[in-house]
């Protein structure tokens, strides 16, 4: 029997529900299997879905279930309006760092020359959604990207090439490939959840996104520290340095970053849900 596109979302979404998943997967998961937007999805609630297709379906809704993410069924998120292909190498892109973009954008818009040639490093770029996106944003800019992992450099590399994004990768541990040179922008969502939220974590993310994204050491700044320590060595005397950081983390990674550029300005930046999210660093700022 042929299933119509109203009662296959209300048996996705009891079911999803049941076992505790966001019951909106069954939409996103139809619209991908039928290639349809959601006004289509909705103005057609009384066609019947052809049998391929609702089996596919039903199999994509019960792969969700057993705690894939939606992304890696699907292979793709979207990113600042943009699609960005995933797979289980890379983190998947979180609206929080599209937060970041906004950020660094106006920074950088303000606080440089327009026509200032300009060095930009994303640093553990993953699947290249921060430094394409900033490409794309702001093509005057040179950027680079690195990552330790050389399958997420491969995803990373295609985002950009599919995207149309001319970025400079970089295979390496943090800030090593950068090293040697001056840099103008440095950006990073580096991994920042304290190790034994290991299991606070929800299974779709520990057991589907690859660890050395997500943990930071015991208390999830590792990273930052290494950071502020050599940031530094490798900045122009006037730049702007921006990180993503977890809920509760942005007063002491500020700290790092006050200390590490002493005549700068580093601010702390709140989320849309409130949360402190961003650490921005201008690193020198004129008294007039
Ligand atoms: N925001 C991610 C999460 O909550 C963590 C990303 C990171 O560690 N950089 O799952």
């Amino acid at each position: 029997m042929h299933k119509k596109v109203y009662e296959a979302l209300n048996w996705a979404s009891s079911f999803l529900n049941e076992h505790g998943r966001d019951e909106n997967a069954g939409e996103l998961l139809l619209m991908w299997i039928l290639g349809w937007s959601r006004a289509r999805l909705l103005s057609e609630l009384r066609t019947e879905i052809p049998e391929c297709d609702y089996r596919r379906f039903f199999e994509a809704v019960k792969e969700h279930v057993a705690g894939r993410p939606i992304q890696h069924i699907i292979g793709y998120e979207e990113f600042y309006g943009r699609k960005f292909s995933v797979s289980e190498q890379v983190l998947i892109p979180r609206p929080e760092t599209e937060e970041l973009i906004v950020a660094v954008l106006e920074r950088v818009d303000s606080y440089f020359d327009s026509t200032a040639k300009l060095k930009c490093a994303d640093i553990g770029t993953g699947s290249g959604a921060i430094a394409v996106t900033i490409k794309l944003e702001r093509p005057q800019l040179e950027v680079s990207a690195s990552d330790i992992s050389e399958a997420a450099l491969k995803t990373a590399q295609k985002n950009a090439v599919v995207l149309g994004a001319e970025i400079n990768f970089r295979h390496g541990d943090l800030l090593d490939p950068f090293l040697n040179e001056k840099w103008d922008i440095i950006l990073s969502n580096p991994p920042y959840i304290p190790n034994d939220d290991k299991n606070i974590l929800s299974e779709i993310v520990r057991e589907h996104e690859p660890h050395s994204a997500l943990f930071g050491g015991s208390d999830g700044l590792d990273f930052y520290r290494r950071f502020a320590t050599d940031l530094p060595k490798i900045t122009n005397e006037k730049a702007i340095i921006a990180f993503e950081i977890g809920a509760g983390q942005g007063e002491a990674v500020a700290t790092m970053m006050n200390k590490a550029f002493p005549h700068g300005k580093t601010e702390i930046i709140y989320d849309i849900n409130g949360k402190d999210r961003i650490v921005l660093t201008q690193t020198l700022i004129m008294n007039v």
